[in-house]
C-alpha cells in the first residue's frame, strides 16, 4: 500500500500556496493511501522563532489540518518535535550526507542569502528532512514544487545508505501537482509565495479576513496589457491569479480565459474574491468549530503514538545496519 508523509512548518501563518499546493493533496491522499500528516517544529526553528508564538502556531497549523479536511481517523496527524527519533534519525543521517550535495540546494541559497549569520541547521535541514520521510517508509511525499531538489537528495541519501549498508531504507517519490504546485507572490510573481516572506502583502493566509484579502487581491500585480491569456513567462502576475481562481473554482484555466475575454483584470479579481470568500469561509468556519483543544491535544497524542511505532523501528534498523550497539 502506498504510505504518505508530508510536512508543514510552523513558521508563518499558512498560506493559499500551502493550501493548493500541499494540503489539499494531503485530503485527497488520506482515502487512497495510509498517510502520515506532520507539523515539522523542527524545521521551523532553523530561523530565529518567538517561543510562545511557534507554541501557538503549531497547535494551530495542527488544527488547520483538521478544518481543511484531514481526517484524524484516517491519517496520522501529529508534532515532529514529539518523536524524538526524527532528531535521532537527522544525526545518523548527517554522518552519511556530504557538504557538497547540501551546498547545491537552492533553499538555503535564497534563505541565507544577504544574512550575517546563518544558522547551522538552516543548512542541515534538508537532511532533517530526508529523515522525516524515511523514517515512515513513505512511497510518496505530497509537497510544492519548491521541495523537489530536497526530495531527490532524500533519495540519493536513501539509496546511498542502502548500498553501503544494506536494505534499509524505501526510496521515496515526490508527489507534485501538474498544476498549481507553484504559487506566486500577488506584489512580485516571479517569486513563489511564502508565509515567511517579509511582505504581507505578497501572500494570503488561510484564515484571513476577505477585507482584508481583497485589498491584496486588487492590489496583486499584473502587467500594463489589459489582456486576460495564460502565459506564465510573459504574463506571470495574471497566470497566477488564473492559477489560483481555477483551483479554488474548481474550473478550467480555459474555461475563465474565455469567460473574462475583452474584459479588464479588474473583473476577474472581483470575482476571485469572491470565490475565495466562498471556499475560504467554508474553512475558516470549520476551524472555528474546532476551539476544543483537549479534543486536539488527545488527537496529537494518539497520533504521535502511532507514529512513534513505526519511527523506533526504523531507527532501530539503521543502528543496526551502521553497527551502533543495542541494549
Ligand atoms: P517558509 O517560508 O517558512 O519556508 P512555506 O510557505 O514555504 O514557508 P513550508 O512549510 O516550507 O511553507 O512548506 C509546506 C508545504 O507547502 C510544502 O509542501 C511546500 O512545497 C508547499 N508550498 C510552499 N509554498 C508553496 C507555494 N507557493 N505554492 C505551492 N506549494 C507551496
Ligand atoms: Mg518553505
Amino acid at each position: 500500500m502506498k504510505r504518505v508523509f508530508s510536512g508543514v512548518q510552523p513558521s508563518g501563518n499558512l498560506t493559499i500556496g500551502n493550501y493548493l499546493g500541499a494540503l489539499k493533496q494531503f485530503v485527497e491522499l488520506q482515502n487512497e493511501s495510509e498517510a502520515l500528516y506532520c507539523v515539522v517544529d523542527l524545521h521551523a526553528i532553523t530561523v530565529p522563532q518567538d517561543p510562545d508564538d511557534l507554541r501557538r502556531r503549531s497547535r494551530e497549523i495542527a488544527k488547520l489540518y483538521l478544518a481543511c479536511g484531514v481526517d484524524p481517523n484516517k491519517a496520522t496527524v501529529f508534532i515532529q518535535s514529539h518523536v524524538k527519533e526524527h532528531a535521532e534519525l537527522g544525526w545518523l543521517l548527517q554522518c552519511s550526507s556530504y557538504m557538497g550535495e547540501l551546498n547545491r540546494m537552492t533553499q538555503f541559497k535564497d534563505k541565507s542569502e544577504g544574512k550575517q549569520s546563518v544558522q547551522v541547521g538552516l543548512y542541515t535541514y534538508p537532511v532533517l528532512m530526508a529523515a522525516d520521510i524515511l523514517l515512515y517508509d513513505a512511497t510518496h511525499v505530497p509537497v510544492g514544487d519548491d521541495q523537489k531538489q530536497h526530495i531527490e537528495l532524500t533519495r540519493d541519501i536513501a539509496a546511498r545508505f542502502n548500498g553501503r549498508f544494506g536494505e534499509t531504507f524505501v526510496i521515496p517519490e515526490p508527489q507534485i501537482q501538474e498544476f498549481g504546485a507553484r504559487i506566486m507572490a500577488l506584489d512580485e510573481p516571479t517569486k513563489k509565495m511564502s508565509k515567511s516572506a517579509e511582505n504581507e502583502g505578497a501572500r494570503i493566509a488561510i484564515l484571513e479576513d476577505p477585507s482584508v484579502f481583497k485589498k491584496k487581491i486588487m492590489r496583486a500585480v499584473t502587467d500594463t496589457e489589459n489582456e486576460i491569456r495564460f502565459d506564465e513567462e510573459n504574463k506571470p502576475g495574471v497566470s497566477n491569479l488564473l492559477t489560483i481562481y481555477s483551483l479554488f473554482a474548481g474550473e478550467s484555466v480555459d474555461t475563465l480565459v474565455a469567460r473574462y475575454q475583452g474584459q479588464g483584470y479588474g473583473n476577474l479579481k472581483k470575482d476571485l474574491v469572491e470565490v475565495m470568500t466562498d471556499k475560504l469561509g467554508a474553512i475558516q468556519q470549520r476551524y472555528n468549530e474546532l476551539s476544543d483543544t483537549d479534543e486536539l491535544d488527545k488527537i496529537l497524542a494518539a497520533s504521535a503514538e502511532r507514529a512513534r511505532t513505526i519511527a523506533e523501528r526504523t531507527v532501530n534498523r539503521v543502528k543496526d545496519a551502521m553497527g551502533l550497539v543495542r541494549l
